[in-house]
């Protein structure tokens, strides 16, 4: 007798040979995860082309979602919604979903429940690491998204007839992606196979605060790259020391690992940068990044810091952030200060945690 897996866990070779096992037919997988993943049927009863063997094998063996949304939370500001998400050993995360009419709806998964990298303005890494996701776990969120658009159509600036509403994922959630490799490039198969949910990966950003180069290069053997963004927040290694103090890689190591990633798939490279007052945004801090990101041919995205509970930290004047901007676009680097959204839910960058 096996004991009870995770349906999202597997890849559909590995599904088919679970069947195999169990001489059921291998198209019976393939019919399986159609159900899962096209039709967001989790309930092997509803499955109504599966034989009753097939059925009670998958009720009984192969569950289709180990975690659960807890809570929902909608933004009064704009149409983001943030769910919390509870993980079947009672740990917590939170997925953001940001609609938006004209299909560019977005939506924002987790990788860790919780965050060892601690970057100092961040309360995802506030009670340091708690496990890395599953498979199942990270490919979850983006059904349960799916899922809950598809019952609450009219409420969330989707099509009623547009029953998968996620069209880009960013990797900015909870948790450093890239310290959890394995498992991710796993959902990522899960997340683009045509079997999966079929979608592309120019339409998926990762977000890292560490750009490892033997992580990058797994994604690169792999063939499942995302765009990069990479969150630097400082041109100057004592500052970043400072603010991002559990990464081991200096600035230009991390350029460096970016700019080979760029070069070895041809995908979007992006720096991200939280502009903090009176700590990285003054004019001269956006020359120092000019210079060192001038001749990289990339994208800079500022983002204002989204106030965070007992932090030492508070946003810059806009007028601060204008001329940030400006500096950086005089130079040539194409830049952009990143909206924010669902504050008052606590749903924007930075803001999100593993606690009830
Ligand atoms: N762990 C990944 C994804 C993090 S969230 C990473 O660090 O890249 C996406 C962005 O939000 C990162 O650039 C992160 O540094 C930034 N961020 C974190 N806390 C923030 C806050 N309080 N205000 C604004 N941005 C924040």
């Amino acid at each position: 007798m096996l004991k009870s897996l995770s349906f999202t866990d597997y890849t559909l070779a590995e599904l088919t040979g679970i069947f195999r096992e169990k001489n059921f037919p291998a198209y019976r997988a393939e019919q399986a995860a159609g159900w899962v993943y096209k039709k967001l049927v989790f309930s092997p009863g509803k499955m109504t082309d599966l034989p009753p063997d097939v059925k009670a094998f998958l009720s009984d063996n192969l569950h289709v979602t180990g975690s659960i949304i807890e809570r929902v939370f909608e933004s009064k500001l704009d149409s983001t919604v943030k769910f919390l998400v509870k993980l079947a050993d009672g740990n917590y995360i939170e997925t953001v979903f940001m609609a938006e009419s004209g299909g560019k709806s977005a939506v924002c998964i987790s990788t860790q429940a919780g965050c060892p990298i601690k970057c100092a303005f961040c309360v995802s890494g506030r009670n340091g690491l708690k496990r890395n996701l599953t498979v199942g776990e990270i490919a979850e969120q983006i059904l349960h998204v799916n899922a809950h658009c598809r019952d609450n159509a009219s409420s969330h600036n989707v099509k009623e007839s547009q029953s998968r509403p996620v069209r880009n994922i960013v990797i900015m959630g909870m948790g450093e992606p890239l310290l959890n490799t394995d498992n991710l490039l796993k959902a990522l198969e899960i997340i683009t196979a045509k079997w999966g949910l079929g979608m592309g990966l120019n339409r998926i950003t990762l977000s890292t605060a560490i750009c490892p180069r033997e992580q990058l290069d797994k994604l690169v053997k792999s063939k499942l790259v995302p765009n990069l963004a990479v969150s630097l927040h400082a041109a100057d290694d004592n500052l970043r020391k400072k603010l991002v103090p559990h990464c081991k890689a200096d600035i230009a190591e991390i350029v460096r690992n970016a700019k080979w990633y760029r070069s070895a798939t041809g995908k979007e490279l992006t720096f991200e940068y939280v502009l903090l007052r009176d700590v990285n945004s003054s004019a001269k801090d956006a020359g120092n990044l000019a210079r060192l990101l001038k001749r990289c041919n990339v994208k800079v995205n500022l983002i204002v810091f989204n106030a965070v509970k007992d932090s030492e930290f508070s946003p810059p004047p806009e007028k601060d952030v204008l001329k940030f901007q400006d500096v950086l676009i005089r130079a040539g680097i194409m830049t952009f200060i990143r909206q924010s959204r669902g504050q008052d839910i606590s749903a924007a960058c930075g803001q999100l945690t593993s606690s009830e």
